[in-house]
């Protein structure tokens, strides 16, 4: 397996020099998608760009190929497509997320160093569905279960978190 990825480089040297990298990533390399990922997914192909765009290190690629999930209603495996156009403004810095280049989503790190894998997997993990389903499934969720519950289950968990991080910005 090719591990190209699983490094921690230099973005700003890798900017610099124009760096570029392919390479695979399976399922034994993203620790944090094993809970939704059935083991048997494929290699995910990664093509990565390093650039310089003024002061601002920017990263473009491709992330291509396709997950295993598992359909919430029948459990049985969903192949799921992934085709994530990259364009990312790489920042260790919160200062500079609000002026990062128009068309470019903010990736933050910390310290001076940037591991390969771990862009993948964030952006993986970003693409995953909330619940996964096959559109055309073999069993219909019973109506009372489906949605309601779960969404309200869900906003009393994640009101305290904003009213906190609201008292912290002030
Ligand atoms: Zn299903």
């Amino acid at each position: 397996m090719n591990k190209t990825l699983q490094i921690e480089i230099d973005p700003f040297l890798c900017a610099s020099q124009g760096r570029m990298f392919d390479g695979q990533l399976g399922y034994q390399d993203m620790q944090r998608l094993q809970a939704d990922v059935d083991p048997a997914m494929p290699d995910i192909n990664i093509h990565m760009e390093f650039a310089r765009k003024g002061k601002f290190i920017v990263l473009t690629g491709r992330i291509h190929g396709y997950l295993v999930l598992q359909c919430a209603a029948c459990l049985g495996a969903i192949d799921f497509p992934i085709d994530i156009d990259l364009k990312l403004a790489v920042v260790n810095d919160e200062a500079l997320l609000s002026l990062i280049p128009s068309g470019f989503e903010p990736h933050l790190f910390d310290g001076d160093k940037l591991l390969l894998s771990s862009i993948v997997e964030d952006e993986l993990v970003l693409a995953l569905p909330d619940i996964a389903r096959h559109e055309v499934c073999s069993i219909e969720l019973p109506r009372v279960s489906t949605s309601k519950d779960f969404v309200e289950e869900v906003d009393v968990k994640e009101n305290p978190f904003k009213v906190l991080e609201g008292f912290k910005n002030n």
